[in-house]
């Protein structure tokens, strides 16, 4: 069998960015040799947006469109909704099981999220989230997941999952890898982190020329750099880290210009406004191609939730017999 290829997106907002470079561009050049699978994770969405259901509704066809629009083909790849597989709620009742809460606790992913986000009180499906995304990967047995660093607790959590189910019950499952890409966290243009759908700091796959020229233009540098001609900080600008994830190839001239102070800010911002104009292009036309046809993008997600429940119905047969819940199949 090929190995899979799997990974997902929470529906609470646009794809930007920082998706393209931690995983979309990976997922793109991966459905050429694996088969490959990715979902939109409206159940992990409401981990955290249940109050906003008619977001995670009105995201569903646009991210969809992010996927086409940045090379996901679906004639190369599975596009799936994750509510729309119930296995993947079954797999995650008998994986939270032998979950410790400590471990989730710990989580440092977790711990992160829920304080950025001001969570005072964890949530159990907040809490179990990783669990529930060891499920998503376990249901199709995929090995490769494209993802950003923030998932690298999760994946490890995930590893240990199955490695207990197969010791426990019956060696079926397959034990995940991450796949980290040059890029494992860009930078948000507020000088945060991470940029995230959630955190207002993105510049998303959809955007026009016009906006990405704007959100440039008020993304912050090096603060200390005041006049044009001051040397400046490369590594502490987020403007820089676009210039290394986005063309590398001019990093050693753009760090000089900036250290040298020979090259204002505004310069540097044209620079990559340009260059990031170059990589969104393409990506709006494609998307004005399956925007035009609502039928079509239907189909696709019919299609793909299709084919994946049919690989977790199978997945689940074999886990209820590993556990003995097979009660009446003979
Ligand atoms: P949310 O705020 O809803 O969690 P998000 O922007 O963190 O949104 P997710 O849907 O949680 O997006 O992440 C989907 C995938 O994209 C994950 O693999 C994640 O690691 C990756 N990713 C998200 N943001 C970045 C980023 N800034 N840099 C690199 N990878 C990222
Ligand atoms: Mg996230």
């Amino acid at each position: 069998m090929t190995e899979r290829v799997l990974t997902g997106d929470r529906v609470t907002g646009k794809l930007h960015l920082g998706h393209y470079v931690g995983s979309l561009e990976n997922r793109v050049l991966l459905q050429e040799r694996y088969e490959s699978f990715v979902f939109l994770a409206d159940v992990q969405a409401l981990t955290t947006h249940f109050e906003q259901k008619d977001l995670i509704r009105s995201h569903i066809r646009e991210m969809t469109l992010d996927y086409l629009s940045a090379g996901i083909d679906p004639e190369k790849s599975t596009i799936f909704i994750q509510s729309m597989i119930p296995e993947i709620a079954e797999l995650t009742i008998y994986f939270s099981m032998f979950v410790s809460v400590n471990s989730l606790r710990h989580n440092p992913t977790i711990k992160a999220e829920a304080k950025g986000r001001g969570i005072d009180e964890l949530y159990y499906g907040f809490l179990g989230y990783p669990v529930s995304q060891a499920a998503d990967i376990t249901f199709c047995k995929a090995t490769i997941i494209p993802v950003g660093d923030d998932q690298l607790p999760h994946l490890e959590l995930a590893r240990r999952i199955v490695r207990r189910f197969n010791e426990l019950y019956q060696p079926i499952l397959a034990e995940p890898q991450a796949l980290i890409s040059n890029t494992p966290r860009l930078v948000g243009t507020d000088g945060n982190a991470k940029m995230s759908k959630s955190l207002g700091n993105a510049i998303a796959l959809d955007s026009t020329a016009e906006e990405i020229a704007h959100k440039i233009k008020r993304a912050v540098t090096d603060t200390a750099r005041v006049h044009k001609n001051d040397p400046g900080h490369p590594e502490i600008c987020p403007i820089y880290a676009y210039h290394s994830a986005f063309q590398p190839g001019h990093l050693p001239e753009i760090r000089e210009g900036c250290e040298r102070g020979t090259m204002g800010c505004s310069a540097c911002k044209e620079r990559i406004t340009k260059a990031l104009e170059q990589l969104i292009a393409p990506m709006r036309e494609r998307r004005a191609y399956y925007a035009a046809r609502p039928q079509l993008v239907d189909d696709i997600l019919i299609t793909g939730t299709k084919h994946a429940r049919g690989i977790a119905k199978e997945t689940m047969k074999e886990v209820r017999e590993a556990m003995k819940l097979d009660y009446f199949s003979h």
